[in-house]
């Protein structure tokens, strides 16, 4: 008992421990500080590659006109956007978030291109999703699992939410697959993206947040097991730029 109090009592923020309760609070200010630039910068960081990442994503789903989907974590909608596309406009997309910033610059993205009919924008948390059982036929993550707290309570409310048979989709940074690749992506990672950060968005320790999330993030087999080990079955995964990035899925069984 005295063990498990322990170790719930702390979590990590990156590479530093922090208690539990104070995550939430710092991915927010994380979140709060860069919302303005953050379409700007992942184009920044990734020379436009996340676009093809998530586009890729959404392609490898089977979505069908009329669907009613969930995109968690989904900041300023990129996700959301591509599925409804791929739903030729028809259907329900879900946006949630737990972050008031971030769904205020997507919403605002969306209504300038047109994109408002069939769009729900929530205010909530991951773990905790506000929404009845078994009601989306596919619920995706992109970039957000590293960013909760509890990350297996947060699978969890994803696949509950889940129809049955429904599809989840995790577009997320991973660990490189080409071992050769690794020390001059260290150098970008620790070097070159803070100083972006710093000159961009004028925050350099959300971006030092992001690499460091990045490197304590389970690897692509790990991430595997726990999503079968929480309801989802015929979980694959497919690597995105030899594993910069990786893209889960599994159907909830
Ligand atoms: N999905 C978007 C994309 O791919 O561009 C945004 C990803 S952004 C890196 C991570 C998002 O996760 C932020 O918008 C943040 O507010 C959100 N987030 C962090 N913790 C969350 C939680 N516990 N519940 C819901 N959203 C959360």
């Amino acid at each position: 008992m005295a063990t498990e109090m322990t170790e719930e009592a702390t979590t990590h923020f990156g590479f530093n421990n922090i208690p539990v309760a104070e995550k939430v609070v710092r991915v927010r200010h994380v979140f709060d500080s860069v919302s303005k630039r953050y379409d700007l910068m992942n184009d920044l960081m990734s020379l436009g590659i996340h676009r093809l990442w998530k586009r890729y994503a959404v392609h490898k789903m089977r979505l069908q006109p009329n669907q009613r989907l969930l995109d968690v974590a989904s900041g300023t909608g990129d996700l959301a956007r591509l599925m409804m596309r791929r739903m030729d406009d028809r259907g329900q997309v879900v946006l949630c978030d737990i972050n008031g910033s971030m769904l205020q610059q997507g919403r605002h993205k969306m209504t300038n291109i047109g994109m408002v009919a069939g769009m729900t924008w929530v205010q909530g948390n991951a773990e905790s999703l506000p929404f009845p059982d078994h009601c989306f036929h596919a619920v995706t993550i992109g970039f957000g699992i590293r960013n909760v707290t509890h990350m297996e309570q947060a699978i969890t409310e994803m696949v509950r939410v889940l129809r049955p048979g429904g599809q989840f989709l995790c577009l997320e940074f991973s660990q490189l697959a080409i071992p050769w690749l690794q020390p001059l992506y260290d150098v970008y990672s620790f070097k070159v993206l803070p100083e972006i950060g710093q000159w961009v968005a004028r925050d350099r320790a959300a971006y030092q947040y992001l690499v460091e999330s990045i490197r304590r993030f389970p690897n692509q087999q790990q991430f595997s097991t726990l999503l079968s080990k929480n309801g989802l079955g015929q979980v694959r995964y497919d690597n995105l730029s030899a594993g910069i990035a990786a893209i889960h899925t599994g159907y909830k069984v």
